[in-house]
């Protein structure tokens, strides 16, 4: 069997959704959108039950896998519907709903509901993508009141830039969302990973009403470049692997792989992994992207092809066929090969697809 796999440790993603409701003070929906960043949302979901507050996933399709398979708990539309028929829907299953858009608020008056259900109601507080805008954000919650549709509004926002540590559209967002929304509802709904971790001295802990919305600290990656005091304790849930297939021995001047992109500067060992960009492995991850091979530091060399990509193991002289190799995981972190590669930890997870997935307790 080929060997490229992504090992998931469900263990890790507790410890990591403990963490969040820890230093966030308050309840916890576990964000499984895009197959738990591609960790398999059900198996990520039913690791969480019992424990998780809820979750909350892009859109039904997502939703109704979970209720689908008996996942009990509360689950938040985080874009609410696309098509107002989905309304029907979204009452069966007892979703949660974001209300993001006028049409959407006029979908719902219009549509007969034979009970009233939970509407998170979206404040455009500075991403400038979805939700009301403050001007308009009393009326919305206003006309959303009195359809006689809704039990329970909760007041939600998104931060723009809680990743860049120390950048001030952070405070004006939330200034924003407080001015907009002040008295308006009980609950509300700010922080995704980067504020939960990055920015504690702007909230208060254990506020009654608020809502936390961890997605991508859950799967043990940091949403910062730099180094983060609460996200170094987070722990890496995704380790993707495969193994050294075959070994090259080349003299200085040989190129290497699709367009001769690495030149060896020097006599070469390199050894060819059985895993390339078809396996989600980004393809522009230049020359000197880490990898673990038996534990060991070593580096990515040439251009990564589809099933295939090639490493350097000329000083790693106990490597060679069969050997395993870490793409990323406990010893290579995902951030840093996102660095490398010019893209975040969320899209290389995201991008896992056909290696065999196993999930561990
Ligand atoms: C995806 C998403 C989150 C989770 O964001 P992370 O940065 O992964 O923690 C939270 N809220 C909304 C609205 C989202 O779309």
């Amino acid at each position: 069997m080929r060997p490229a796999r992504a090992l998931i440790d469900l263990a890790a993603l507790r410890h990591n959704y403990r963490l969040a409701r820890e230093l966030g003070g308050a309840r916890a929906l576990a964000v499984v959108k895009a197959d738990a960043y591609g960790h398999g949302a059900l198996r990520c979901a039913q690791a969480l039950e019992g424990e998780a507050d809820g979750f909350a996933v892009a859109c039904l399709e997502e939703a109704l896998e979970l209720r689908e398979a008996g996942i009990r708990a509360p689950i938040l539309l985080l874009e609410g519907f696309f098509e107002a028929d989905e309304l029907a829907l979204i009452e069966r299953h007892g979703l949660w709903c974001a209300v993001h858009a006028s049409w959407q608020l006029e979908a719902i008056e219009r549509t007969p509901l034979a009970q009233p259900l939970t509407f998170w109601l979206k404040l455009d507080s500075g991403m400038h993508r979805v939700g009301f805008a403050p001007a308009d954000y009393r009326v919305a919650h206003a006309r959303l009141a009195a359809s006689g549709k809704a039990a329970k509004i909760v007041a939600m926002s998104h931060f723009a830039r809680a990743d860049e540590l120390g950048c001030p559209r952070v405070a004006e967002q939330l200034a924003q969302f407080a001015a907009a929304t002040g008295g308006l509802a009980a609950e509300f709904s700010l922080r995704n990973s980067p504020a939960l971790l990055g920015w504690p001295q702007l909230f208060r802990r254990g506020q009654d009403g608020e809502w936390l919305r961890p997605g991508i600290m859950l799967y043990g990656a940091t949403p910062f470049e730099q180094h983060q005091e609460q996200a170094a304790r987070l722990r890496p849930v995704m380790t993707l692997e495969s193994k050294i297939i075959s070994v090259r021995e080349l003299s200085a001047g040989e190129p290497v792989g699709y367009g001769a992109r690495f030149v060896s500067p020097r006599p070469t060992r390199v050894g060819v992994v059985a895993l390339g960009y078809a396996d989600g492995y980004p393809r522009h991850a230049p020359d000197g992207t880490p990898v673990a091979v038996d534990g060991r530091p070593a580096r990515l060399i040439g251009r990564v092809s589809m099933d295939m990509l090639t490493v350097d193991l000329t000083d790693l002289p106990l490597a060679g066929l069969g050997s395993r190799v870490e793409l990323w995981g406990a010893e290579v972190p995902a951030g840093a090969v996102a660095a490398a590669a010019g893209t975040i930890a969320y899209q290389l997870f995201c991008n896992v697809r056909r290696v065999a997935r196993s999930w561990r307790d």
